[in-house]
């Protein structure tokens, strides 16, 4: 029964995403249980009618046949999957035609506001099959609902864009990001993967939701931000509390180098070669070298713009001196504070 248009419309869509991974198309005549829960990346045997052929007079209840013509089925969240102790008893839809199976008592649990009041209340009679849509595409709700039951996404691989608006979505739907985003969580995890590549966007995302517990591993990644490139609009996003901690990251450590840059290395007794004088020379290379060192505060630079210092000494107590007064900066700078 399935035709060439389906293999068609199958390929048009896979060129724009990747379904593969999240979904699956049901095979009603199927009675394997075990169909729903083959693992990620299963090839999908069936393919879905085209979206066009969308039936207005869709009763709201996931009748089979009609599933089997309209609709994909999340892999995790079928109706069939046999993972959780109760079968589901409420079904979402996303705007591109997936469904969602889930536990009502575990939603509403989740959320302070009915799911965006679109779980129906049990004092209304209503069937418990009925198909709740929601605005959201299938990519950005799989997130939501695997924080939900504190499942990881991570065999999804979601781009950052995705999980940031699964983030931004929890609000509407009554949940705190505050309480389902903690350190513990696969979500935490998963959104700190993007800190190396995207540091001021995850810092931002932790900003705006107030998740100290992200923003704070992300901020290493941001000592080598170029604080003059922070645009009015990234200010604003992030919001005053989190600008100001990550101003004063980069001030504090600043104010410390400083302080290190001004220990002088220490003199020696005058000798035959070095005299008190001569020393005088050591004084003004390292305060030459510091002035310019203040305002370059990479990781990593300290030391390879300090050790040349040494060569141009030609007494070896002085190298000794310059020695150890550079390793005792190294050692203290290391201990600075490099988080907000
Ligand atoms: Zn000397």
């Amino acid at each position: 029964m399935v035709s060439v248009n389906r293999a068609a419309h199958r390929s048009a869509m896979e060129s724009t995403i990747n379904f593969d991974s999240i979904l699956q198309f049901p095979d009603p005549q199927s009675d394997d249980d075990m169909y729903f829960m083959s693992s990620f990346g299963t090839p999908v045997t069936q393919v879905p009618t085209p979206p066009t052929e969308f039936s207005e007079d869709f009763s709201d209840t996931p009748d089979e046949d009609v599933v089997a013509k309209h609709f994909w089925i999340s892999t995790t969240f079928s109706a069939r999957a046999n993972w959780h102790t109760l079968p589901p008893d409420l079904v979402f839809a996303t705007s591109d035609m997936v469904l969602f199976y889930v536990h009502a008592h575990i939603i509403l649990s989740s959320s302070d506001n009915h799911f965006h009041s679109l779980i129906p209340l049990p004092s209304i009679e209503q069937s418990s099959d009925s198909v709740i849509h929601v605005p959201e595409n299938s990519q950005t709700f799989n997130i939501i609902i695997h924080l939900i039951y504190n499942l990881p996404s991570s065999q999804f691989s979601p781009s950052f864009e995705t999980l940031s608006l699964a983030v931004l979505r929890l609000s509407f739907y009554g949940i705190s990001p505050k309480a389902y985003v903690t350190v513990r969580t696969p979500l935490h995890a998963l959104i700190l993967t993007f800190a190396p590549i995207f540091p001021m966007e995850v810092y931002t995302l932790a900003a705006k939701h107030d998740l100290l517990d992200l923003a704070i591993p992300t901020s290493p990644h941001l000592l080598a931000f170029d604080l003059s490139t922070l645009t009015e609009q990234m200010a604003v996003e992030m919001g005053p509390v989190y600008l100001r901690k990550l101003f004063f990251l980069h001030i504090r450590r600043c104010d410390a180098l400083k302080k290190f840059l001004l220990r002088l290395p220490r003199a020696h007794p005058p000798t035959e070669e070095c005299n008190f004088e001569n020393q005088r020379g050591l004084g003004r290379v390292w305060a030459l070298a510091s002035a310019h060192l203040a305002w370059l505060v990479r990781p990593g630079f300290l030391e390879s713009c300090l050790n040349p210092l040494t060569d141009t000494l030609a007494c070896d107590e002085c190298k000794d001196g310059l020695r150890i007064c550079i390793k005792n900066l190294l050692v203290g700078w290391s201990q600075v504070k490099n988080t907000i």
